[in-house]
C-alpha cells in the first residue's frame, strides 16, 4: 500500500511532525534512531513513501532499503564498538510487527547483552529429510509459477 490510509508515526517523522533522531537520508530512505533501543546505536531504515510490509514494497526499493542498511552496519558496529548484528524485519502483524510502515531494523550486538532472537528454536522439531525435500520442492513449484505469471503480465502489457 504506498499511500498511508491511517495515520503512521513514522510517515509523521518523515513528514517533520513528530521528533526523530535522523543518521541517513536520501531520496528514498531515511534512516533514524529507534526510540526504544534495543542497544545504543539500535536504528531503523526506513523507505519515504508509506508501504506496510515486504510484500507490498517494491523491489527496486527494497534492494536500495537493504544497501543502505548495509552502508551503515559497519559504521554503527564500529561507533558503538559492537561485537555482532542482528538485522531484522518484522514483516506483518504475525510476524511481530508493531509499526505498520516497512522497516529494517540495525541491531548492534554485544555478548551477554540480554537480547536474543532464538534461532535454532528450541520448541520446534526437526522435520525428516524427506519433509524438508517436499517443502523445497513446493517452494521450487511456487517460484516457477511466480515467474510464469509474471512473464504472462509483461506478454498481456507488451499487446
Ligand atoms: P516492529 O515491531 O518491527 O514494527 O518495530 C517497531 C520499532 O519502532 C520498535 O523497535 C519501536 O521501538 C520503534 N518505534 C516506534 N515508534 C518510534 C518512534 N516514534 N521513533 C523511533 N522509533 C520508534
Ligand atoms: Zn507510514
Amino acid at each position: 500500500m504506498p499511500t498511508a490510509t491511517k495515520s503512521c508515526i513514522f510517515c509523521d517523522l518523515i513528514h517533520g511532525a513528530a521528533e526523530v533522531s535522523v543518521c541517513y537520508e536520501d531520496s528514498l530512505a531515511l534512516a533514524f534512531m529507534d526510540i526504544q533501543p534495543v542497544n545504543a546505536g539500535h536504528v531503523l531504515v526506513v523507505p519515504r513513501r508509506h508501504f506496510e510490509s515486504l510484500s507490498d514494497l517494491p523491489h527496486d526499493l527494497a534492494l536500495h532499503l537493504f544497501e543502505v542498511a548495509m552502508k551503515l552496519e559497519p559504521v554503527i558496529r564500529s561507533v558503538t564498538k559492537a561485537e555482532g548484528t542482528n538485522m531484522i524485519v518484522n514483516s506483518g502483524a504475525a510476524a511481530g510487527q508493531d509499526v505498520f510502515h516497512y522497516h529494517v531494523h540495525i541491531i548492534p550486538r554485544k555478548a551477554g547483552d540480554g537480547f536474543d532472537v532464538p534461532l535454532p528454536w528450541a520448541e520446534s522439531d526437526m522435520p525428516n529429510r524427506m519433509q524438508l525435500d517436499a517443502c523445497a520442492a513446493r517452494i521450487i513449484a511456487g517460484s516457477q509459477d511466480c515467474m510464469r505469471s509474471r512473464y504472462v503480465a509483461q506478454d498481456v502489457a507488451a499487446d
